[in-house]
């Protein structure tokens, strides 16, 4: 991919920290991502990379460090907690709704509303969140819909939909928001096998479009294919981070080449 320009970062994270009581998840995260840009977040289960992401959508809340947007807040966690009266004690709501009008999730499960059809859950963000006028947050939810070939799909519920069709449908629901920040959390390991190609084949072409983009993957070869960045991350820290012919090939950490060496 081709679509970088290293002088616009659209998110810098520096230093974040994240603690379940005694359990340090992350222990000083720094990731910058810069406009068109796919970074795929790579490491074994319960290394962190859950929490990175969530943390770049206002829905995890770290106990230090910073998250910068490019048009957006720049935010403070432990200076945002310390102030903060929103629920939990955690982000104001503001700060929260700042985040998430930069960064859209895409979730492991679609998390549709399974009491509305699938435009109605497209353009429920627009329409509720970002007071978008209906009959316009319609028309681009349908050019949307069309792009990723469910425009027959409509009206239909979730529950009439293929796992694959679900997991697109979730997709066009984050596009629709207009994020600067596409993340998405292990977008296809909820799905059957032979549903699989049909999603990674839509964030393919988002990648090809210039969407800016984080995907946690347990994916290798597509992190390859699409990838401009992989990090890996073990323990809560990034051991490595590289272009995907380096790192998925030649690892520099042992780390490394024995988490890939397992997958393979
Ligand atoms: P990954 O995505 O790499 O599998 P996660 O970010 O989901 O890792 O989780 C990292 C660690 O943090 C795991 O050990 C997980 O159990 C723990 N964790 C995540 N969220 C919570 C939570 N809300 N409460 C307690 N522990 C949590």
């Amino acid at each position: 991919m081709s679509h970088t320009d290293a002088s616009s970062a659209v998110v810098t994270v520096r230093g974040l920290r994240r603690s379940f009581g005694d359990h340090e998840v992350l222990r000083g995260v720094d990731l910058d991502v810069r406009r068109g840009e796919v970074v795929a977040l790579i490491g074994p289960s319960g290394s962190g990379k859950t929490t990175v992401l969530r943390s770049l959508n206002g829905l995890e809340i770290p106990d230090g460090g910073t998250v910068a947007f490019a048009e957006g807040p720049l935010v403070d966690f432990a200076a945002a907690v310390a102030s903060g009266r929103g629920a939990r004690g955690g982000l104001p709501k503001a700060v929260r709704f700042a985040m998430r009008d930069r960064s859209a999730m895409v979730f492991q499960h679609h998390n549709l509303f399974p009491h509305m059809t699938v435009i109605e859950n497209v353009i429920e963000g627009p329409v509720h969140v970002k007071r978008v006028p209906k009959a316009e947050a319609i028309a681009r939810a349908e050019g949307l819909l069309a792009r990723v070939g469910l425009a027959e799909k409509r009206d239909a519920y979730p529950f009439e939909l293929s796992g694959g069709q679900q997991q697109r449908v979730g997709i066009v629901r984050a596009l629709a928001l207009q994020p600067d920040l596409l993340l998405f959390d292990e977008p296809t390991s909820a799905l059957d096998p032979e549903l699989v190609g049909e999603v990674l084949d839509v964030i393919t072409e988002l990648a090809d479009e210039g969407w800016t983009m984080v995907i946690v993957t347990h994916e290798i070869g597509f992190a390859r294919q699409v990838a401009d960045e992989v990090v890996f991350l073990d323990g809560g820290v990034i051991v490595e981070r590289g272009a995907p012919a380096e790192l998925l090939t030649n690892p520099k950490e042992e780390r490394t080449r024995r988490f890939l060496d397992r997958l393979l």
